[in-house]
């Protein structure tokens, strides 16, 4: 078993790092970081200042100049060496990942597993997919070609549930295209990305300026987003705030990528091999806490038997389900981000209960042994949720799974289109090829699963999303190689 590593209690104040320096901000504004699974403060965050946001985004403007030139072989050389470097701190970055965020130790390793896909992906891209095209003799003696160049300098803001994985959905790829970036962490849980980013900057040997970060918040974001040098912004988090981002970018004529909330269906047919897939249900719920855009929320058996069939089998793993510190190997469930996280799903639950639906499995009152002041529930079942409820409507993120009834996958595929206006992802168990059909051109989600909890797309795919889900055109992950990059069309005769 792989050990893990010892992390530090409490971290101080953290830094800014601008034009290859890390120094504290000036800023009186700031607020605590806290190890979610004892509930205690770990580091300090104070927030930028406009002025230094300003000097970030003129370092990496200033970066572009020579970045931007520099050859792609050369480029890739350093994301060969971020990946080596992430590698070596492999076992640091999960334990600080899981003390910031609360996630179980096994799910941060797979996360920083995704950064270096994310990385590999990016090498990969440089390659193949940053190439132009070519026409000979479009006309007589004329010939065409187009040449993606890089446009300058990416504002990349991230949301808290996953620190290390979604900054890698873009760094890596406007990196190696050529362009510069200042990455906006989330203010709730920026450990992780932070210590990546100094590991990265330090033994990877980025020229200053390729890579800055800023801690901060809203007034941070609208910064980088209004400065006449940011040339676009990819954003992660949520719906509210996904389309304030994209309304702003596109007020200041800017490229955006903003992915927002979700409410995911996970749909059971009759002919589904239930026992097999009850632990990739469970995974779907109640993994990462229930704090994934891919976690599932609805949990939609078609049927009255496949509703008896599946209810128990699922309530019962849940209880089975070990919810514990995740520095713990053998939790498998964390606590949830905050205090205020917790009465906020709490909330969810309680509201459901009064709208009409059946607790079958209650972790609201969850504690874990050892961490009296950890944020921690337990796996949630409701059933009889009705498809107008908030439950069955409103994002939760948190651990709780609404049962509803459908008669057939019409309607099950009914809730999924039209009663929430989410359209993330949406996933359905059966051993029927026409029904996976159906299912994957009728459901209006940007993510598709067949047989799986959490369809997550590879780093070699576009990561999807549709509805409130997302704003823009070009998505994450591969995606951002015609995001980061513009077409510029040259036209010769000789
Ligand atoms: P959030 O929207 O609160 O914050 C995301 C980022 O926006 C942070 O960096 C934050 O500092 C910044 N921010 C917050 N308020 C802002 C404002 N008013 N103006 C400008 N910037 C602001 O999201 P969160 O709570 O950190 O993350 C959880 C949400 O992210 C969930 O809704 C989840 O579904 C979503 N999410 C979506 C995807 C996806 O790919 N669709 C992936 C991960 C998370």
């Amino acid at each position: 078993m792989t050990q893990v590593t010892k992390v530090p209690q409490s971290y101080g104040s953290l830094e800014n790092l601008v034009d290859g320096k890390w120094s504290r901000s000036a800023s009186g504004q700031a607020q605590s970081t806290f190890d979610p699974g004892r509930g205690v403060p770990i580091a300090d965050v104070p927030f930028a200042t406009s002025e230094e946001v300003e000097a970030a985004i003129d370092s990496s403007q200033a970066a572009f100049e020579k970045w931007s030139r520099l050859s792609i072989f050369e480029r890739v050389k350093y994301l060969y060496r971020a990946k080596s470097v992430i590698e070596a701190h492999f076992e640091e970055l999960a334990s600080t990942l899981t003390q910031n965020h609360g996630k179980t130790i096994l799910e941060s390793r797979g996360e920083v597993q995704r950064m270096i896909e994310n990385v590999e992906a990016a090498i990969a891209t440089a390659y193949t997919l940053s190439k132009g095209e070519a026409l000979g003799q479009i006309a007589e003696g004329i010939d065409e070609q187009t040449v993606k160049e890089p446009l300058g300098v990416f504002a990349v803001i991230t949301p808290f549930n996953f620190p290390l994985m979604v900054p890698f959905w873009f760094v890596p790829f406007a990196i190696v295209l050529g362009d510069t970036v200042v990455l906006k962490p989330s203010e709730t849980d920026p450990l992780p990305t932070t210590l990546a980013s100094r590991r990265i900057q330090e033994e990877a040997g980025l020229p200053p300026g390729v890579l800055n970060l800023v801690q901060g918040s809203r007034e941070a974001v609208e910064a980088l987003i209004s400065n006449r040098s940011v040339r676009g912004v990819t954003f992660v988090g949520s719906t509210p705030v996904a389309k304030h981002v994209y309304e702003l970018a596109g007020k200041h004529g800017k490229r955006a990528i903003a992915n927002g909330g979700a409410k995911n269906s996970i749909v059971v047919l009759p002919d589904a091999k239930i026992d097999a897939y009850v632990p990739a249900m469970i995974s779907s719920f109640f993994g990462n806490a229930g704090q994934r855009c891919l976690a599932g929320s609805n949990l939609i058996p078609v049927g009255r038997e496949t509703h008896e069939r599946l209810i128990g089998k699922f309530a019962d793993a849940s209880n089975k389900f070990r919810v514990g510190y995740g520095l713990d190997e053998s939790s498998e469930m964390g606590p949830v981000i905050s205090k205020a996280s917790k009465e906020r799903i709490k909330g969810a639950v309680a509201r459901g209960v009064a709208e009409g639906a059946k607790l079958v499995a209650d972790g609201t009152g969850k504690t874990v042994s050892g961490y009296p002041e950890g944020y921690y529930l337990g796996p949630t079942i409701l059933d009889g949720v009705s498809r107008d409820m908030k439950l069955a409507r409103e994002e939760i993120f948190g651990p709780v799974a609404s049962v509803m009834q459908a008669d057939d996958l019409e309607s099950a595929l009914e809730v999924i289109n039209s009663k929430s206006d989410f359209g993330n992802m949406a996933c359905l168990f059966t051993s029927s090829g026409s029904a996976a059909r159906k299912f994957a051109r009728e459901a209006n989600a940007g993510n598709i699963g067949i047989n799986l909890g959490v369809a997550q797309p590879a780093a070699y795919f576009p990561f999807a999303g549709r509805r409130d889900s997302f704003f823009g055109v070009l998505h994450a992950q591969i995606d951002t190689v015609d995001f980061f990059t513009d077409k510029k069309v040259v036209t010769s005769r000789w």
